[in-house]
């Protein structure tokens, strides 16, 4: 046994930036595994991997969800699964210049709200392969899934139809 009378405990960074005093506000790191269930929406991630985008329709009233829902929200009713198309059109689109922890790497960056024909809700991911200047309401783009499956919804996201191209009305004979 040995006895030190000037054991010190180790030091550490975490806790040590400090944002006010008063109150005293200061910035602790934290990680967690998180074990969760899909529960009613795991069809729609396990599709995701398949390529396949899942909406759901009213069995009842027959309003089509782009999004997975176990109930209409028109009517209350049960709704079943069906498949999306892979091929929509912007309805709305925005330029994300701030995000969570997650995507703040990866702003600034585009979010788009797709509109599917035959459903009548939308379906929001981000679109890739265009700027901010290239969007408009009503272009014509396609789901493209990764290769590598996170279960997570960013494993569906849109690029531009081939041929989308805006036609600047300066220039309409503009070839790219
Ligand atoms: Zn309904």
């Amino acid at each position: 046994m040995t006895i030190n009378p000037d054991a010190k405990m180790d030091e550490s960074q975490n806790g040590t930036e400090i944002y006010s005093t008063d109150p005293l506000v200061v910035k602790s790191t934290y990680s967690i595994d998180y074990i969760h269930s899909y529960a009613q929406d795991s069809e729609f991630f396990r599709a995701l991997g398949k390529k396949k985008l899942m909406g759901s329709r009213c069995k009842k009233c027959h309003y089509g969800f782009a999004t997975p829902r176990s109930h209409c929200m028109m009517c209350g009713a049960e709704t079943e699964w069906v498949e999306l198309p892979t091929k929509g059109k912007i309805h709305s689109y925005t330029t994300c210049y701030f995000g969570s922890e997650v995507f703040l790497p990866q702003t600034p960056f585009n979010l788009v709200l797709v509109e599917f024909d035959g459903f009548d809700s939308l379906f929001m991911a981000r679109l890739i392969g265009a700027e901010q200047d290239d969007m408009y309401v009503g272009m014509p783009i396609v789901a493209k899934f990764k290769r590598l499956q996170s279960f997570s919804p960013t494993d569906v996201y849109f690029v531009p139809a081939k041929g989308s191209e805006k036609r600047s009305p300066a220039s309409p004979k503009k070839k790219k």
